[in-house]
C-alpha cells in the first residue's frame, strides 16, 4: 500500500471492542488503521451477545446508530431460578433495556460503519504484531508502520503481545442457537441454577434464543458425554428447550468456549494500549466483556493515558470480582456456596433495595467497591444468620461459620486500601481475590477425621451387622470396606428406596456412575439427590456421598480405584434391573437361574470382587496362583452370601412386591411366583426353590476355599470372610428343614446362641485351614442328615 500515508493510529484486531476504539479514535481526527487477522471467525465463535444498557449507550454514541441494525428486539432484565426458590426478576433501573443479537452480526455492522470514515483503514487477512515503537502487519497486506499509538485489541491472544500471564481457566460455556415460535422467546434472559453449571437463556433474534451451559472446571469432562449431559440438563430446562436442546448435544451442534479469568489490569503504556478482552477477561456469566470494553474506548482516545489508566482500574475491579463472586455461588456444590445460594435468593425475595442494588452491580451502573462490600456483606451475615438459627451446639455453628468465611475474602479485599489493591490485582486467582493468602481457616478442606466419624456412624447406622466386621479389618483396609461398603449402600438406596420415583432412579443413576468415574463432583450427586431426611439413615448417606468420597481418597490409589470400579459395575448392573416391569401379579420376578445368577452377580458378586481386589493389594507378596485362584473364586464369596439372604427371605420380599425365586423354577413346579407362600402348595414351593438352595451351598463351598487362601497371618481378613459364612451355612442349613420358610412374618433366623457358637468357632479356627474345612464338612453333613431323616 505504498499511497497510503502512514497511521496515527494502528488497532490490531477487528473484534467489536477493536471496530469501537477504530470509531472512537477517528472520531477524534486520528488517521486509523485497523488490523484483523481472520475476519470469518466472529461468524463460528461463541462470544459476546448481551450488551447491557451502559455499553449500548456508548456504543449509540460511538456509531450514532438509534437502534443498532442488527438488533431485532431489547431485553428488559433477568429472571433468575433455582430449585426450591421462587423465580426472581432482575430488571435493569429507570426502565433501561440491554440488546440481544447473534455476535457476528454486531462484528459486521460494526466493520461496515468503518467504512463510513475517510481517516479509517481497514484491513482484512493480515496479523498484526508489535516490535517496539514498530507494528509489523504480515498476510494480504505486508508493511512496517510506526505510529503515534498502537490499541491492542486482539482479545485473548492480546495478553501474549502485553507479555501477560495467560488467562486462568474457570469452566467450559457451550452454546446452542434454537429457533422457536416467537411468542415463546423468553422476554428477560433467564438464569437458571441447580444443573451441572449455571445455564444461561436469551433472546439474539426475533425467534432465535441462545442456550449457554456452564460445565465448571470439575465438570468439564461431560462435555464428552452428550447423552450423560442432556439427562442433567433436562430436569432445569424449560420443556420447550428439552427436546431441542438433546439433539443439539447429541448431534455435537453445540460451540464450546473457554470461560476464563484474567485481572483486568493490563493496560500497556502509553505507546501499546490494551483495551476489550486484551486488557483482561472476566467471567461471561454477569455478561460484562462487551461493556466493559466499550466503557475502556469511550474515554480511550480522549483522556491522557494516565488518567484513562486509572479510571478503567478503579471502575473494572467490581464488575470483575462480581462476575467471580457471582460464579462461585451460582456454580460451587461445596456447603458454603450452596447457603449463600440460598441467601441470596431469600434476601433478593424480600428486599427490592438489594435486587436494586444487585441489579445495579451487574448492569455495570455502579462500581464502587463499598457498595459491592455492602450488599455482598448484608447477603453472607444475613445467610449466616439464618444458618445457625436452631444450631444449638457450639461444633455446629463452628461449621457453619468455617464453610462461609472463605466468601468473606471478597468483600474484605474490596475494602482494602487503593493502593494495595492495585498492587495486588494481577495475582487474583477465580477464588482468592489479590491472592492475600489470607488464613481463613474454612478454606482447608474439613478436618479427615470428621469425614472419618461420619462414614462409622453411617454404617452403623445403616448395618449393624456389617458394622462390626469391618471395624476387625487393620488400616487402610478397614477404610476402603467401609466406604466400599457404604458406596454399595448408596447404589442400594437408588436402586430401592421406596421414596424415590422411577424417574428419579433413572437419574440417579447415570449420576452416581459419573461420580464414581470421576467425571463429575459428589457434590453434584449429593445436590441432585431429591430426599431430604436426616433420620433416614439411608437417605443421609446418599446426600453426605461427597463425605464418603473424601475418606475413600485417603487410602491408596489402587484400592481405591478397585473401590470405584466395583460399586460402578453393580450400579451398572442395577440400573439395568430397575427397568425390569412389573408381571401381570404386580410383582417384580427374576427369569431363570441364569438371569438369577445375574442378577447375583450384579448385587454380590462384585463386592466379591471389590473385597479380593483389596485383599490382594494389601498383600504385596502373595503368590501368583493365590491371586488368581482369590480372584476365580471372588464372585462365589459375594453371590452364596446373597444367595442365602435371598432364600431366608422368599416370604417377606414376596409380600413387598419381589420374587428372587426364578419363573422358570417356579413353573417346573407348577406354580405361579404368586403361590410360593400358599400353604396348599408347600411342597411345589419347596421343589421350586430346591436349585437355590444347591447353588448356595455349592458357592458358599467356593467361598470356604477362598477364605482358605488369605495368607493366615491375616487374621482380621480371615475373621471377616468367616464370621458371615458360617452364620450363612448355619442360616442355609436352618432354612432348608425350617417349616416357616414360606409363612409371611416368621423371620427364619439362627438363634443367638448359634450366633455366640459360630463367634466363638470363627476365632478359634480362623488360622487353621484344616479346621475351618473339617468345621464346614460337619455343618454340610449334619444338614444333609437332618433332610435326609
Ligand atoms: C462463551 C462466551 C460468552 C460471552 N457472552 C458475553 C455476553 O453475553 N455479553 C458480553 O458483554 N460479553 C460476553 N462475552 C465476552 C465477550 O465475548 C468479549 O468480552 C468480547 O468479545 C471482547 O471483544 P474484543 O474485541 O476485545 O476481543 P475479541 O472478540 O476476542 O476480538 C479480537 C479480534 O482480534 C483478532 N486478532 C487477534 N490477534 C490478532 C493479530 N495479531 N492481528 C490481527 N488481528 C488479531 C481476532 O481474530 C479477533 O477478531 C462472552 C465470552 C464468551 C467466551
Amino acid at each position: 500500500m505504498p499511497m497510503l500515508p502512514e497511521p496515527d493510529i494502528v488497532v490490531i484486531g477487528g473484534g467489536p471492542i477493536g471496530c469501537a476504539a477504530a470509531l472512537a479514535f477517528a472520531r477524534a481526527g486520528q488517521r486509523v488503521w485497523i488490523v484483523e487477522q481472520a475476519p470469518d471467525a466472529c461468524h463460528k465463535r461463541f462470544a459476546g451477545e448481551w450488551l447491557h444498557p451502559r455499553g449500548l449507550d456508548v456504543l449509540s454514541d460511538l456509531t450514532g446508530w438509534d437502534a443498532p441494525p442488527f438488533v431485532h428486539a431489547t431485553m428488559p432484565g433477568f429472571i433468575v431460578k433455582a430449585p426450591g426458590h421462587d423465580p426472581v426478576t432482575l430488571p435493569y433501573l429507570h426502565d433501561a433495556h440491554a440488546i440481544g443479537f447473534d455476535h457476528g452480526a454486531l462484528v459486521e455492522a460494526l466493520r461496515a460503519r468503518l467504512h463510513d470514515w475517510n481517516n479509517i483503514h481497514y484491513i482484512a487477512s493480515a496479523r498484526a504484531t508489535v516490535d517496539g515503537s514498530q507494528v509489523h502487519i504480515s498476510g494480504a497486506v505486508e508493511r512496517v508502520v510506526t505510529p503515534d499509538r498502537v490499541i491492542v485489541a486482539a482479545g485473548r491472544a492480546g495478553a501474549r503481545m502485553l507479555q501477560c500471564a495467560p488467562a486462568q481457566s474457570v469452566s467450559v460455556m457451550g452454546g446452542i442457537v434454537v429457533d422457536l415460535p416467537e411468542r415463546d422467546v423468553p422476554e428477560h434472559a433467564q438464569v437458571i441454577l441447580g444443573g451441572p453449571g449455571p445455564i444461561l437463556i436469551y433472546r439474539i433474534g426475533l425467534r432465535r434464543v441462545r442456550i449457554s451451559i456452564d460445565l465448571p472446571a470439575a465438570l468439564r469432562s461431560l462435555r464428552r458425554q452428550p447423552q450423560l449431559l442432556s439427562h442433567l440438563l433436562e430436569p432445569f430446562l424449560p420443556s420447550m428447550l428439552s427436546a431441542p436442546v438433546r439433539k443439539a448435544l447429541l448431534a455435537n451442534e453445540v460451540t464450546w468456549a473457554a470461560a476464563s479469568y484474567r485481572p483486568r489490569c493490563h493496560y500497556g503504556t502509553e505507546h501499546v494500549s490494551a483495551v476489550g478482552d486484551a486488557a483482561g477477561t472476566v467471567h461471561p456469566l454477569t455478561a460484562g466483556g462487551l461493556t466493559l470494553g466499550l466503557l475502556d474506548v469511550a474515554t480511550v482516545a480522549s483522556l491522557p493515558f494516565h488518567d484513562w489508566r486509572e479510571q478503567r482500574l478503579r471502575d473494572t475491579l467490581v464488575p470483575e470480582w462480581l462476575s467471580l463472586a457471582l460464579y462461585g455461588v451460582f456454580a460451587g456444590q461445596q456447603a458454603g456456596a450452596r447457603q449463600l445460594r440460598d441467601g441470596v435468593f431469600q434476601h433478593w425475595q424480600r428486599s427490592p433495595r438489594i435486587r436494586e442494588q444487585t441489579t445495579a452491580l451487574l448492569a455495570i451502573e455502579e462500581t464502587r467497591p463499598a457498595a459491592f462490600a455492602r450488599v455482598f456483606t448484608r447477603i453472607g451475615l444475613g445467610t449466616a444468620a439464618v444458618s445457625l438459627t436452631g444450631q444449638r451446639q457450639p461444633r455446629n455453628a463452628g461449621a457453619v461459620l468455617r464453610t462461609l468465611l472463605p466468601w468473606a475474602r471478597w468483600p474484605v479485599a474490596a475494602v482494602l486500601p487503593e493502593r494495595l489493591v492495585t498492587q495486588r490485582r494481577r495475582r487474583s486467582t477465580p477464588v482468592a481475590p489479590l491472592n492475600l493468602n489470607i488464613p481463613l481457616k474454612g478454606s482447608q478442606p474439613m478436618p479427615l477425621t470428621n469425614d472419618h466419624r461420619y462414614c462409622l456412624e453411617s454404617l452403623q447406622a445403616v448395618s449393624r451387622t456389617f458394622s462390626q466386621p469391618i471395624r476387625m479389618l487393620d488400616e487402610p483396609l478397614q477404610t476402603g470396606v467401609a466406604c466400599g461398603y457404604l458406596l454399595c449402600r448408596v447404589a442400594d438406596t437408588i436402586e430401592d428406596h421406596p421414596g424415590l420415583e422411577p424417574a428419579q432412579r433413572n437419574r440417579l443413576f447415570p449420576l452416581f456412575l459419573a461420580v464414581l468415574s470421576r467425571e463429575i463432583s459428589p457434590e453434584v450427586f449429593a445436590a441432585a439427590f431429591p430426599l431430604d431426611d436426616p433420620n433416614d439413615p439411608e437417605v443421609d448417606l446418599a446426600t453426605h456421598l461427597p463425605r464418603v468420597l473424601r475418606v475413600l481418597d485417603s487410602i491408596p490409589g489402587a484400592q481405591r480405584d478397585a473401590v470405584l470400579y466395583w460399586v460402578g459395575e453393580m450400579a451398572r448392573g442395577m440400573q439395568i434391573y430397575t427397568q425390569r416391569r412389573t408381571d401381570d401379579g404386580g410383582l417384580l420376578t427374576l427369569l431363570t437361574m441364569q438371569d438369577l445368577e445375574r442378577y447375583c452377580y450384579f448385587v454380590a458378586g462384585t463386592v466379591g470382587h471389590m473385597l479380593t481386589e483389596l485383599f490382594i493389594g494389601s498383600h504385596p507378596h502373595l503368590p501368583e496362583s493365590s491371586r488368581q485362584r482369590l480372584t476365580e473364586l471372588a464372585e462365589s464369596f459375594g453371590m452364596g452370601l446373597q444367595l442365602v439372604n435371598m432364600i431366608k427371605d422368599v416370604a417377606d420380599d414376596l409380600e413387598r412386591g419381589v420374587v428372587y425365586v426364578p419363573r422358570a423354577l417356579c413353573a417346573r413346579a407348577r406354580l405361579t411366583p404368586a403361590q410360593l407362600l400358599d400353604p396348599a402348595l408347600g411342597a411345589r414351593a419347596q421343589e421350586a426353590l430346591s436349585p437355590m438352595f444347591t447353588l448356595a451351598w455349592t458357592m458358599l463351598d467356593d467361598a470356604v476355599e477362598y477364605t482358605c487362601l488369605l495368607p493366615t497371618e491375616a487374621t482380621d481378613q480371615r475373621l471377616f470372610c468367616l464370621l458371615p459364612l458360617l452364620m450363612a451355612g448355619a442360616t442355609l442349613s436352618h432354612a432348608q428343614d425350617h417349616p416357616d420358610l414360606l409363612k409371611p412374618g416368621a423371620a427364619v433366623k439362627i438363634s443367638r446362641d448359634v450366633v455366640h457358637r459360630i463367634i466363638a468357632d470363627a476365632q478359634r479356627l480362623a488360622t487353621d485351614n484344616d479346621a475351618i474345612r473339617a468345621q464346614w464338612q460337619t455343618l454340610r453333613h449334619a444338614s444333609a442328615q437332618r433332610r435326609a431323616s
